[in-house]
This record gives structure tokens, C-alpha cells and sequence, in this order.
């Protein structure tokens, strides 16, 4: 089983209760099934014979992680319980145990899996994602930011490139899918890929070499290129909240948010009682909203509950994803770090 590499954090994790407060759903539902230590004791007990695949609460419950990897990242042993997580749902997939929602999800992303590529010269494309894009300020952001580092990249629009079947356990698909745009990639010339959505670049950095595929191209976080292109800024940001990004901090341990926000001259003021747990209600789970938007709800009004000035705070988010959640149930005055360095231009 995928769960078998992780054997430490499953023979750890489920004597354990230090990470708790850092698991989100945990947070807003109360309840003890919804910590890595909980979660740990009943894959264990897919080995004793006592809990199953067939046990349709315990699969739900795998299906309803955050997924943030705040849990991992404060961990003071590392144990990946991150990885543990999305291990068992590829075995929940393997033994043909995913609930209809997930499966339904899955195929569609499976389907998605293609795209085109307009305009640009001279190697550099622009990843402008589904999710990104659906967002019209972010995507005007995007273009002022590029056109101030004097850059005409090519745009690539489209599907899955294999994210979210990762996420959802589905690893052949989510191979296939890789596969597939590594080739687009190579076919189109692309030298430079400059990526928006911090879920795409983490498939890019991390999933694919995990998958075995190789990319022909290296790959920038759009905040990472705007800061290695030394774009000028004219106006200082001024105070914002900024969250901290699952995928850019807890997952790829980056600094290029970190990094834009200082040539913004941002103020970061500290959000909430600490800087450990998660703000982006799901983000790390990338289509929680799509399986459990009541719970997606749930977490932005957890974030919404501690603003200073809910109505008034600048709350800076590294995603799309994040942003909508925010803006939609937590009714933030949420944006995200391209706008804010676009609005300093
Ligand atoms: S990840 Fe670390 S802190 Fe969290 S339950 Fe496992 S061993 Fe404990």
C-alpha cells in the first residue's frame, strides 16, 4: 500500500496530540477525527483489521483534510503526516473505495487535460490556470506585472495539468496528465514557464519529479519572476495582512512572497493569535470547495473571526483559491500578492 512509506508517521502520529491546533478542519468542526493523530490511529487500523475501506465515515473524513501541512511543517520531528494523507486516498482510490463525488471530480479533471498557447516570444510562457483565471483582477494584475518587467510572454491556457488527481488519489491519471504537459511544454519551446497558481507550481517543483517527469523548462512562481526581473515599484504598499501560502511556505518552503512583499515595502502586520495554522481554507486540498463548500464556508468565517476590521483589513493571500474563499464566505477585503505589487506599480 502507498501508506507503507510513511510508517512513521503512522506509528508515531497516533500516540500524538501536539499538532492539533494546527489542523483547520479540526478547528472548526471540534472534532478529534479530524487531527493527524486520529487520522494515523485508523489507517493503523486498516493493518489490525479493525477499520476499512468499507467504513464510508472514515474515507469521508480522508476526503475533508485541509491538507495545508501546517502540521508537518511545525512537527518537531517532521513526520509527514501531509504525506500520509494523500498516500492513503491513492489507496482509497486503488481499492476502488472513492466516494461518487471524488470519482465524478476526478474524471473531469482526467478529461480537461489539454491545452493551448497563444502569442509571446522568446521562450517565456505564462501558466494562467483555470482557477487563476477566473479571477479578472488577478489576471489584470498578472499583465500589468509582466508588461513592468518588459516581458510578452506566450499564455497558456486549459486544464488539468495533474494537481488536483494527485490530491484526489488518482496517481496514473495524474501521471498521464503530467506527461502530457511536459510534452506540450517541449513542443511549444517553452524555456521559462511563469506560473500563478501556487498549486500549479508546487505540481511542477515537487509532483512531477515525484512522478517521474521530467520538465523541459525551468519553472517560476509569478511573484518569484517579477522579483528576479527587478521590477521598479513607484508606491510603497503600506500595512496588509499577509497569509502566509500553503503551498509557497508549508510545502515548498519558498521565499518569493516573502520576497515581493519586501520590494512592496509591505508592512506585514500579524494575523490572528499565531503564524503557524493555515488561513486558506483549503487551499493545500485545492478542490475542497468543489467536494465541501459548507466546510470551505466554514473556514473562511474561522479566518473572517479574526481580522481586526474585517470590512477594512488588507488580507494579502498567495492564491485565487484563497481569495474567493475569503471575499465569498469570510466577506474579507481579500487580494491577492500580484494585485498588491500591481498596485504599487
Ligand atoms: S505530525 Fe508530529 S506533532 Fe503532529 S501528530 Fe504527528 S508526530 Fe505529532
Amino acid at each position: 500500500m502507498h501508506v507503507d512509506k510513511f510508517e512513521d508517521a503512522i506509528m508515531n502520529c497516533r500516540f500524538c496530540f501536539m499538532c492539533r491546533h494546527l489542523s483547520a478542519v479540526g478547528n472548526v468542526r471540534f472534532t478529534e477525527v479530524d487531527t493527524p493523530r486520529v487520522r494515523a490511529a485508523m489507517i493503523y487500523g486498516l493493518r489490525t483489521g479493525t477499520n476499512s475501506f468499507d467504513d464510508g465515515d472514515f474515507v469521508d473524513a480522508l476526503y475533508r483534510q485541509d491538507l495545508s501541512a501546517c502540521c508537518r511543517r511545525h512537527c518537531v520531528n517532521h513526520f509527514d503526516e501531509n504525506g500520509l494523507a494523500l498516500a492513503v486516498r491513492a489507496d482509497v482510490v486503488e481499492a476502488g473505495k472513492a466516494p461518487e463525488a471524488v470519482k465524478r471530480l476526478a474524471a473531469k479533471f482526467a478529461r480537461s487535460a489539454s491545452w493551448k498557447i497563444e502569442g509571446g516570444a522568446g521562450g517565456v510562457a505564462w501558466f494562467l490556470d483555470e482557477t487563476t483565471a477566473s479571477d479578472k483582477a488577478s489576471v489584470a494584475a498578472a499583465k500589468k506585472l509582466f508588461a513592468a518587467a518588459k516581458v510578452s510572454p506566450a499564455v497558456i491556457t486549459g486544464g488539468s495539468i495533474g494537481k488536483a488527481l494527485k490530491v484526489l488519489g488518482y496517481l496514473p491519471e495524474a501521471k498521464a496528465a503530467a506527461e502530457k504537459f511536459a510534452a506540450f511544454l517541449a513542443e511549444k519551446g517553452v524555456k521559462t514557464l511563469v506560473v500563478s497558481n501556487p498549486a500549479a507550481v508546487n505540481a511542477l517543483k515537487q509532483d512531477y519529479p515525484g512522478l517521474g517527469v521530467k520538465l523541459p523548462c525551468e519553472v517560476k512562481s509569478l511573484a518569484g519572476f517579477v522579483v528576479r526581473s527587478k521590477v521598479k515599484f513607484a508606491r510603497a504598499a503600506g500595512e496588509v495582512y499577509a497569509l502566509a501560502d500553503d503551498f509557497i511556505r508549508n510545502y515548498q518552503e519558498c521565499k518569493c512572497h516573502e520576497n515581493l512583499l519586501a520590494a512592496v515595502k509591505a508592512v506585514n502586520r500579524p494575523f490572528g493569535t499565531n503564524d503557524e495554522e493555515t488561513y486558506n481554507c483549503g487551499e493545500g486540498a485545492v478542490v475542497l470547495d468543489r467536494l465541501n463548500p459548507g466546510l470551505v464556508k466554514s473556514l473562511a468565517e474561522y479566518v473572517a473571526a479574526r481580522a481586526d476590521d474585517p470590512k477594512k483589513d488588507r488580507i494579502i493571500v498567495g492564491s485565487v483559491y484563497t481569495k474567493r474563499a475569503l471575499v465569498k464566505y469570510g466577506k474579507l477585503n481579500a487580494a491577492t500578492i500580484e494585485e498588491l505589487a500591481a498596485s504599487c506599480l
